[in-house]
């Protein structure tokens, strides 16, 4: 089957880049499981934060704030709920939060009282020191990724599930991939192949750069009884010792871990998690008693811990899109905006500068 650009991964990265490559390109996406959304993309914390990750991925947030606000063609439904993000830190934490703020906009320090005041069951000495974004948001990720979905269909481009790749190879300009679906073929491949993404390049034959998933697990938690935790906003130990996010009545608890993984279907390790909720019941006055479930996901990270966007210097035609680490979703129109523009040879939304600095050329000039 022949098109003019083969995609490997359904998670968010490759269905929103294939949706806006569509509008001008034959467009094949092709995922192992039987569902787009699997792994990491359907794990998250689904938050966006203006200055999260940084001064890497600072223009990245900004181009996608603006279609998180106006999402036109990928919902009719807003994406986004008000939600805010409360760091706090102890007072052997303050650098923490420092360094943070060093380069943040938008936030505002707040006292102990104030955080105190946003999330009742902080205890004070582990807000000694709090500021909030309070322009963060929270988003809806399941209506994202079908809205890019639809799009990408709506655009004449085809998404194949349960079509795990198994063979790469490249001649006369044209790659040709294997899946237990079929053979397909198209001058351009796109991995957006997630934690495996190295993987993908050695099935073509390339380089890896070096990506290291890194598992994070979260949990359910009953809601603390007598609080309405929907008014709350996220709050994050700004040691990265724990997060919480309100859900649907309840509470998402992340251990904030980042223990590195081969990619694999991610599973939660009971021990990291308790280690988490002892970390947390030191720094709350709630007693968790119960974890409703569980999860893991694996956040992946090229070695400077940027996105890795660009073609392979060593092979014509090959477009990574991999790294996101732990902006992956809130950074996803920009990167798809991004990679549609480098595959469809249209100018990019972003700088030369900022182009290079995602290049994956930058892991094979040592
Ligand atoms: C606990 C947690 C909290 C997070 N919180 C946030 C947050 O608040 N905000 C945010 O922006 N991000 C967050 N992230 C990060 C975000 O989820 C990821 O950056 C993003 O989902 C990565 O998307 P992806 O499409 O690259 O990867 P994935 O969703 O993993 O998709 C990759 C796909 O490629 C497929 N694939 C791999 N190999 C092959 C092959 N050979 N053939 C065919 N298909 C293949 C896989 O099956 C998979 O479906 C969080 C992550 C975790 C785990």
């Amino acid at each position: 089957m022949k098109s003019d650009v083969i995609i490997i991964g359904g998670g968010i990265a490759g269905v929103s880049a294939g949706a806006l490559i569509a509008s001008g390109a034959q467009v094949t996406l092709l995922e192992s499981e039987s569902m787009i959304g699997h792994h990491t993309t359907g794990r998250s914390a689904a938050m966006f934060i203006r200055n999260y990750g940084g001064p890497a991925v600072a223009r990245l947030n900004e181009i996608a704030e603006a279609v998180f606000e106006n999402p036109e063609g990928i919902s009719d439904q807003p994406l986004l709920t008000p939600r805010g993000e409360l760091h706090v830190a102890r007072a052997d934490e303050a650098e923490h939060l420092e360094r943070y703020l060093r380069d943040a906009e938008g936030m505002d320090r707040v006292t102990t009282e104030e955080a105190l005041q946003l999330c009742p069951i902080l205890r004070p000495e582990a807000a000694v020191h709090a500021a909030i974004e309070r322009g963060a948001q929270a988003i809806d990720t399941d209506l994202l990724l079908q809205g890019y979905a639809k799009m990408l269909r709506r655009n004449g481009g085809r998404i194949e599930t349960g079509a795990p790749v198994t063979a790469i190879t490249h001649q006369g300009g044209t790659w040709r991939v294997e899946t237990p679906k079929g053979t397909f073929e198209a001058p351009v491949l796109v991995n957006a192949a997630g934690a495996w993404a190295d993987q993908v390049a050695g099935l073509a034959g390339l380089a890896p750069v070096g990506l290291v998933p890194r598992r994070r697990n979260a949990a359910i938690l009953p809601a603390p009884a007598g609080h309405d935790v929907e008014t709350w906003p996220m709050v994050v130990n700004a040691a990265d010792r724990w997060y919480i996010k309100p859900e649907a009545g309840k509470l998402m608890f992340s251990p904030s871990d980042a223990v590195p993984s081969d990619p694999c279907d991610a599973w939660s390790d009971d021990m990291e998690l308790a280690e988490g909720l002892d970390r947390f019941s030191q720094d709350v006055t709630y007693e968790v008693t119960r974890v409703e479930r569980s999860w893991a996901g694996l956040r992946s990270f090229a070695p400077d811990l940027a996105p890795v966007v660009g073609f392979d210097p060593d092979a014509t035609g090959f477009w990574w899109l991999a790294g996101q680490g732990g902006t992956g979703i809130q950074t996803a129109p920009a990167l798809a905006a991004l990679s549609a523009a480098g595959v469809l040879g249209q100018p990019s939304p972003v700088s030369d500068e900022v182009l290079a600095s995602f290049s994956p050329k930058r892991f094979r000039t040592a």
